[in-house]
């Protein structure tokens, strides 16, 4: 991990050009791993789990109401995933940076994997960076999460196991001042079956309105996980979205988490 010297300054975000490192030795790793011996046959990522800012970015140019918004993180989603690590007993990878430092989820040559602007607030931390600072955050954050995720599915491959690979997400109620109407969705391109069955479960409550590739659906100009780490593998992979004022709370996350968890289930056993 890089390490640079703190001097108790905070930098602006423009200083950054000249310096070598992102990270602090007493900040933490671009990503966690829980529950890594997890048996389950569905790895989870969870790409926007953190809206921390590495300290030498200082706060990135926004004040903290945006860096608690959406566009910094997915609200929820690290509670969300982290509860079904426990209950599935799966492995979970999950970044710890904000997503507008660098976007996990985008390919690394999108601009909008260092967005310069997020929904319609405009990022001065990220305006006209040069390809040396763009690298500094791809090497530091990106590819060592990308990488983990990688090497844990070879081995998952070699070994010949079963494997989903499933992103836990959550999404703004408004978005560009429009209000959606989905309390879920789920995301995919290649494994329409194993999204069928996750589907067909969160529909068994018949007054949820869930998204079928809605709010988003997956591009390979756009997304990284669904295109690269599973239809890129011929694994099964989709991305779930819950909508995030559903679960900012405990009680919203237990929740989610037991509804997800028998959709889950039920995939696993309806999916060879
Ligand atoms: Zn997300």
């Amino acid at each position: 991990m890089s390490i640079v010297l703190a001097t108790g300054t905070i930098a602006s975000p423009q200083s950054t050009a000249s310096r070598q490192h992102l990270l602090a030795i007493d900040e933490p790793p671009p990503y966690s791993v829980i529950n890594p011996d997890g048996t389950s046959p569905i790895l989870l990522l969870c790409e926007h789990a953190s809206n921390r800012i590495p300290r030498v970015l200082g706060d990135i140019g926004l004040p903290e109401h945006e860096r608690q918004r959406h566009i910094a993180w997915d609200i929820g989603a690290s509670a969300l995933a982290q509860h079904l690590s426990r209950s599935l007993d799966a492995p979970l990878f999950l970044t710890n940076y904000s997503r507008l430092v660098v976007d996990c989820n985008r390919p690394f040559a999108a601009p909008s994997c260092i967005p310069e602007v997020s929904e319609t607030t405009k990022v001065p931390g990220n305006q006209g960076l040069c390809e040396e600072e763009r690298a500094l955050r791809i090497e530091t954050l990106f590819k060592p999460f990308a990488d983990a995720v990688s090497r844990r599915l070879d081995i998952l491959q070699r070994s010949g196991r079963r494997t989903f690979v499933v992103g836990i997400h959550s999404f703004t109620p408004v978005y560009f001042g429009k209000r959606r109407p989905w309390e879920a969705g789920v995301l995919y391109a290649g494994a329409t079956e194993f999204a069928r069955s996750l589907l067909a479960g969160l529909r068994e409550d018949s007054r949820l309105p869930v998204g079928d590739n809605e709010p988003y659906n997956i591009h390979p100009d756009e997304d990284y996980t669904v295109p690269v780490h599973a239809d890129g593998r011929g694994l099964p992979g989709v991305l779930i979205e819950v909508r995030q004022d559903l679960i900012n709370t405990l009680d919203g996350v237990a929740a989610w988490g037991e509804r997800l968890e028998r959709c889950f289930r039920r995939a696993l056993r309806e999916c060879p």
